[in-house]
């Protein structure tokens, strides 16, 4: 009885105008609440943020620069920056969340942390924490993204993590989550599910932001410094969306900078061949929460279609669903087609070789220069490196 009145309560918290909430088993409740409690009181003390802090800095490699592409802004025509978040140690923006995860745990008394990954960015960076931290790791992963990510799965098995391949429903990355947080329900006293975007029940959507937020605390000082003011624009791709809000919080109450979220459109908007949720799909509930997700007219989830592992999620985090619905961020999508050839333009503008994920934003500023006047100043959130993607970009380009 108790239990049920204390999760009624906690329904109301960690909403985003419609979305967020709660939706899980009961057996999970005093896990969440466990969870949110101890955020609440460890994150704010001096001693946390000294931690968190030093690891960012010393291990991670944090501030990440803020680079001004001059010859990709040349071909574009605004002012672009890039913030370098693939210059974090593991290759993307996922380390920042995995450590403050990390770091907390321990400070639970946790001994082992549980997680999902479909690019495998994610995995890695929660291996890594956990090593720091003397944590077990073990790896929920869908077998058609361990394929698809063969490099990343022999960095984390050399790392030391646990792989367990998802064989379930499709074998991606929802499937992997269901599972993740079907083990945390039987085993959540010793262990932590290090949740590795902005999505699942509260208290997730919210921890994982603000661990993020870094991103976008770094671009408000970074920019002030090189340009005397605040941007015109901030791209950010994304799925569940943490780089997107980690680069974006800091400035929602700027109401001049424009914020644009880019998902995969994948092969077209036909029906089977697409993950942009904001142009498909409808308010449900998924892992947990209420937000954007892809489904058929009788509810069900339907799975996601891009060649992005990273944004191959049907759902969207209930913040950036809420920021999309409101009209304060710009829901956008661009194809895959596009995406492979912005990978080319970043390599040969810029030496640079994006992640599949961050070409997504490549491509969008490509092909709508026009949004874009010759002064602007336009932030694009550079989330991860293309090593991961080498495979499949060579295939693309010059066939098996
Ligand atoms: C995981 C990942 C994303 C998408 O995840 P979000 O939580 O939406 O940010 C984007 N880019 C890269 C490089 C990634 O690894």
């Amino acid at each position: 009885m108790e239990l049920r009145s204390e999760g009624v309560l906690v329904l109301r918290k960690g909403r985003f105008g419609k979305y967020g909430g709660q939706y899980v088993n009961e057996i999970l409740m005093p896990a969440l609440i466990e969870l949110e409690e101890a955020f609440n009181r460890y994150y704010p003390t001096p001693e946390f943020q000294g931690e968190f802090q030093s690891l960012l800095r010393d291990y991670g490699g944090r501030p990440t620069p803020l680079y001004y592409a001059k010859n990709f802004s040349e071909l574009v025509g605004c002012k672009v920056y890039l913030k370098r978040e693939d210059l974090l140690c593991g290759g993307s923006h996922k380390l920042n969340n995995a450590l403050g995860q990390a770091l907390l745990a321990k400070k639970m008394g946790k001994t082992r942390l549980i997680t999902e990954t479909a690019a495998g960015q994610h995995g890695l960076a929660t291996v890594m924490a956990g090593n720091i931290f003397g944590l077990e790791t073990e790896i929920f992963m869908g077998v058609k993204d361990m394929e698809r990510q063969a490099s990343n799965v022999k960095r984390m098995k050399l790392l030391g993590a646990k792989i367990t391949p998802v064989k379930s429903g499709a074998g991606v990355l929802k499937d992997a989550v269901s599972d993740t947080l079907r083990e945390w329900a039987a085993c959540s006293q010793t262990t932590h599910y290090l949740m590795g975007s902005t999505v699942g029940p509260h208290p997730f959507p919210t921890i994982v932001a603000t661990f993020q937020s870094v991103i976008g605390i770094e671009i408000k000082q970074q920019i002030l410094k090189k340009e005397g003011r605040l941007p015109d624009a901030i791209l950010a791709c994304g799925s569940g969306g943490s780089n997107a809000l980690g680069a974006f919080k800091p400035f929602i109450g700027n109401k001049d900078v424009k914020l644009y979220f880019v998902e995969g459109g994948g092969e077209s908007l036909g029906a089977d061949n697409s993950a942009a949720a904001f142009q498909l799909g409808k308010p449900g509930v998924l892992h947990g929460a209420l937000m954007q997700v892809l489904q058929d007219e009788h509810g069900q989830i339907k799975p996601s279609k891009t060649r992005a592992a990273g944004l191959n999620y049907p759902g969207r985090g209930p913040e950036i669903s809420y920021l999309c619905e409101t009209g304060r961020v710009n829901a956008c999508y661009t194809f895959d087609k596009e995406v492979f050839e912005a990978v080319k333009v970043m390599c040969r503008t810029e030496g640079l070789i994006p992640a599949l994920e961050t070409a997504h934003v490549i491509a969008y500023l490509l092909s709508h220069r026009e949004e874009f006047g010759r002064g602007e100043v336009v932030i694009l959130n550079y989330s991860g490196r293309g090593d991961k993607d080498l495979k499949a970009i060579m295939r693309y380009f010059y066939g098996p």
